[in-house]
């Protein structure tokens, strides 16, 4: 295996993640009336914020002495994650994708020397062979939300945050899937002192289990992934996501926005920072692009708001072509 490659290269070169700058959007901030400023995990050598808990994840996996194998079942940016992570430590690294993947997903993490297992016509075959591999032992196997080592490395984009903003925001926005990016940011806020500011937790109608659970009052499966932003695809929350919102500390509003909002937001983004990313993300660009923040004020859910901080978290699913796709798709 190849030693540590450059494409990761930090000032720390401990650091198996790129620190990714904060920027102040012009465009975002004179549509709002308030300060936006981004948080650019888009721009994470992985194409996503999901680096910096899986490294995390399978460099304490190694320490502990599991270093014989990385299994992971994602078609998407953990997918992604786990092949950049285990090419920098330098263990072998299976990938098992359902035979939905797209053939350009699979020669992507090729590149990365990652092996490509393609099995099963749906992905919870797919997870099946990775869970019974990944128990082999002195092997690991990589969730893409569920568990407390990515959790951790998650929390590193608010530690970051913290000291890269000369103010505190008043509000931080980001998207929830399976709740592993918003558990990191809970633990990341209350590390940092910023378990005052509340976090708007973005999520699409048809990707819904954290609103869902909210509703239930427990974590429940959604009968099915029904909208485009499939990143944001987990039939269920993590269990500790709906506990962080019941403690309230930050506190946490989730609200909903329709694939339409999302791929609008996306559109304007790349029009006004030319940057390419995911539904997923668009989702949280969505609480701005499509004034969600201020119906929260208009409607007293949310105090007056002098500057939020969104999470780009990004994602590697997105093309051109894909974004031409959408345009035409959605009537834009
Ligand atoms: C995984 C992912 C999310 C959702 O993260 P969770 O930890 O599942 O909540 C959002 N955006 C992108 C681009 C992702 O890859």
């Amino acid at each position: 295996m190849d030693s540590k490659p450059d494409y990761c290269a930090t000032d720390n070169k401990e650091k198996l993640y790129m620190e990714t700058p904060v920027m102040y959007s012009f465009p975002l901030s004179k549509h709002a009336g308030f300060k936006v400023y981004l948080k650019l995990d888009n721009l994470q050598p992985s194409g996503s914020f999901k680096i910096r808990g899986i490294s995390n994840m399978i460099q304490k996996g190694i320490d502990r002495g599991d270093s014989e194998h990385v299994y992971c079942a994602s078609g998407g940016n953990a997918g992604m994650a786990a092949a950049h992570a285990s090419k920098q430590l330098g263990i072998p690294c299976t990938i098992v994708v359902p035979q939905t993947t797209p053939e350009f997903v699979n020669e992507r993490l090729r590149n990365l020397g990652a092996e490509v297992k393609v099995h099963g016509s749906v992905y919870d075959e797919a997870k099946k062979l990775a869970v019974e591999l990944g128990s082999q032992p002195r092997c690991m196997l990589i969730p893409a939300f569920e568990h407390p080592d990515i959790w951790e490395g998650h929390a590193s984009l608010i530690n970051e945050s913290s000291r890269q903003m000369s103010e505190r925001p008043d509000l931080v926005i980001t998207c929830v899937g399976g709740g592993g990016l918003l558990n990191g940011i809970v633990q990341g806020m209350r590390d940092v002192g910023w378990d005052e500011v509340p976090v708007l937790a973005m999520e699409t109608h048809g990707a819904n289990c954290f609103n869902a659970a909210i509703a239930a009052g427990e974590a429940v499966f959604i009968p099915a992934i029904t909208s485009i932003a499939k990143s944001l695809g987990s039939l269920i929350v993590s269990p500790q996501t709906l506990e962080y919102y019941k403690q309230a500390c930050p506190r946490i509003l989730n609200e909903m926005v329709s694939d339409n909002q999302v791929i609008d937001a996306c559109v304007r983004f790349s029009d006004d920072h030319r940057f390419l990313v995911e539904p997923a993300c668009g989702a949280s660009l969505a609480a701005v692009y499509s004034n969600v923040v201020k119906q929260l004020q208009d409607s007293g859910k949310l105090g007056t708001v002098k500057s939020v901080l969104v999470v780009v978290c990004g994602g590697s699913i997105v093309s051109t072509a894909v974004m031409e796709k959408w345009k035409a798709d959605f009537g834009m």
